[in-house]
């Protein structure tokens, strides 16, 4: 779709660590997935050696993530901190249906009457020249028309 910006993947995403490798290696399957703790439940995002919710080390567990959620906030960026990127984009906090809050792009920056905070959105994929690919969120019921 014409409307969609594919300019934004930055020049350098930061390599996997010891914590987010799990992570990583999933989205090159196009697999969003979250740690959840086996000893008090928390679910958090991103990857931690540390359970926020309790401090266990040893409790954390990747889990697959439904990829879904709603926007808790969002902001279209007019003025980008880099002159590559196009404006206006959207970056938002989404609410994940697990329940951590994840920084991301919306796409299209502005779909039929605009976003609303409380909206539906599902993941998509944007792929990195290494493998790994980079979640942004739809509209929930859009299709992942993106580089698949
Ligand atoms: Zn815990």
């Amino acid at each position: 779709m014409s409307e969609l910006q594919t300019e934004w993947i930055p020049g350098e995403v930061p390599p996997a660590d010891e914590n987010s490798a799990d992570y990583w290696e999933a989205t090159r399957e196009h697999l969003l997935t979250a740690q959840s703790c086996t000893s008090c439940g928390r679910v958090q995002h991103p990857p931690r050696a540390v359970c926020t919710g309790c401090g266990s080390m040893e409790h954390l567990e990747q889990i697959a993530a439904a990829g879904t959620g709603t926007i808790d906030s969002f902001t279209l960026v007019h003025r980008a901190p880099r002159p590559e990127l196009v404006t206006p984009y959207v970056v938002a906090r989404v609410r994940l249906a697990e329940g951590p809050i994840v920084l991301s792009r919306l796409e299209p920056a502005v779909p039929g009457d605009g976003w609303q905070i409380g909206d539906p959105v599902a993941v998509a994929w944007r792929d990195l020249p290494d493998g790994r690919a980079l979640p942004y969120y739809r509209p929930a019921g859009a299709t992942d028309d993106g580089e698949n």
